[in-house]
């Protein structure tokens, strides 16, 4: 189905053009046209599916009609859970919205940034405001904004909003919106908490799932390699040099972690940068910049850093600490395989986090084989928690999970 069917303007049309997509996504095909009818819409879709397009093309839309700006004004807000997608977000948007006939202002405000030149922005309004929730409710505060003309509230990335506790913003937010707006809700997973939110927020809501299926998921090859916590980072730079890597996502668990790995891997001539929360804003971004350009090879990252980075061509991305959660594994994996490309995704797993993992391969029906990497044999079957081995954080080993490990290593 070509662009052309799903109702868009043909400046709109024209906009979508340039970018030369071939057709929309499954996301864009089945979200736009409720959009555009003014439906609320609850979709689930993955990381990379598209789904930005798919609630902004219609937006554009709706906006091509109502573009007159009054002080401190907002019509469409877009919340995300990250500075880095909020940037994102904004710059799709934005990039479509110059190529249109008419004027529209897309603002993105995030925290970690002063907020005096984002205040300054706002004195004219703005058509579509994408947010962190912090930051904008810092905004609303310092009267730099009105919510109350708000036409269309989108959440994106929902299940990541409640993750990083924007539950109370959230509801902060809503609370200042009228009544009367359409709402667009976004998100990966539903457990119990997205569902409740998005069964307050959605009035006869459009549902639209785009299951990953084996035609549209990404092409992500997963792999599990047995190694000891000690030796990890050793394995990775040898992993990066055997396998002549470019360019890599490593996921550790803590920022001392990110730090440590990307000094020993710099030691080892390997450009790595650590990427983590207390960083700058300026630092973060020009990290990523550096390895968009490929000037820096490893970026080392904590979760809540790592979280909206989109690189179109990210071939490797390693657990070095095991996610959390299911949930988590999703996000981390869905870095890489985006934008048509193919993936790699490589599991650290030592004797004390095997068990964790299995839980995790379980809930997304996985069972790869631990390889084992000559010279990296590990030698470890003990569990003996200690900190900072890899092991998830705050969560000690219960009665189930000892017994769960003594029935992995065949021991009673
Ligand atoms: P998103 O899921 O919105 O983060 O989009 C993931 C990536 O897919 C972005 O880099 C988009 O530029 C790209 N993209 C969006 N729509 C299409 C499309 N119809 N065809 C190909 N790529 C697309």
């Amino acid at each position: 189905m070509p662009f052309s069917s799903l109702g868009l303007s043909p400046a709109l049309l024209r906009a979508v053009s340039t970018k030369a997509y071939a057709a929309p996504t499954p996301i864009q095909t089945l979200a736009i046209p409720p959009v555009l009818q003014g439906r609320d819409v609850l979709g689930s879709a993955q990381t990379g599916s598209g789904k930005t397009l798919a609630f902004a093309l219609p937006l554009l839309q709706q906006l091509e009609q109502s573009t007159l700006y009054s002080p401190r004004r907002v019509l469409a807000l877009i919340l995300v859970p990250t500075r880095e997608l909020a940037a994102q977000v904004g710059d799709e948007i934005r990039s479509l919205a110059t190529l249109l006939p008419q004027a529209m202002k897309v603002t993105t405000v995030f925290g970690g940034v002063s907020i005096n030149p984002q205040m300054m922005g706002l004195r004219s309004g703005t058509d579509i405001m994408v947010a962190t929730p912090g930051r904008l409710l810092d905004l609303v505060d310092h009267n730099a904004l009105t919510l109350s003309d708000v036409k269309t509230l989108v959440l994106d990335e929902a299940d990541r909003l409640l993750d990083l506790g924007f539950a109370e913003e959230i509801e902060r937010i809503l609370a200042l919106l009228p009544a009367q707006r359409q709402n667009l809700f976004f998100s990966a997973t539903f457990p119990q908490s997205v569902q409740a939110l998005a069964n307050t927020l959605l009035r006869d809501p459009v549902r639209v799932d785009v299951l990953p299926n084996p035609q549209d998921a990404p092409d992500i090859q997963q792999r599990a390699i047995a190694v000891d916590p000690s030796r990890r980072t050793q394995l990775l730079r040898h992993l990066i040099q055997d396998n002549a890597w470019s360019r890599v996502l490593v996921f550790v668990a803590t920022k001392h972690a990110a730090e440590i790995v990307a000094d020993k891997l710099r030691k080892a001539d390997i450009h790595a940068e650590p990427f983590h929360g207390v960083l700058s804003q300026g630092k973060r971004n020009q990290v990523l910049m550096d390895f968009k350009a490929s000037r820096v090879t490893v970026v080392i990252a904590t979760d809540l850093a790592a979280r909206g980075i989109d690189i179109a061509q990210l071939p490797v991305v390693v657990n070095y600490d095991l996610p959390r959660s299911a949930v988590d594994y999703t996000h981390r994996i869905g870095r890489t395989g985006r934008a048509g490309e193919s993936g790699l995704a490589v599991n650290f797993v030592s004797a004390e986090t095997e068990t964790h993992f299995h839980l995790i391969e379980k809930r997304h029906g996985l069972a790869l084989p631990l390889e084992h990497v000559p010279g990296f044999e590990p030698t470890e079957t003990e569990v003996t928690p200690s900190p900072g081995n890899g092991g998830i954080k705050g969560k000690r080993p219960s009665k189930k999970d000892k017994l769960r490990a003594a029935a992995a290593r065949g021991t009673p």
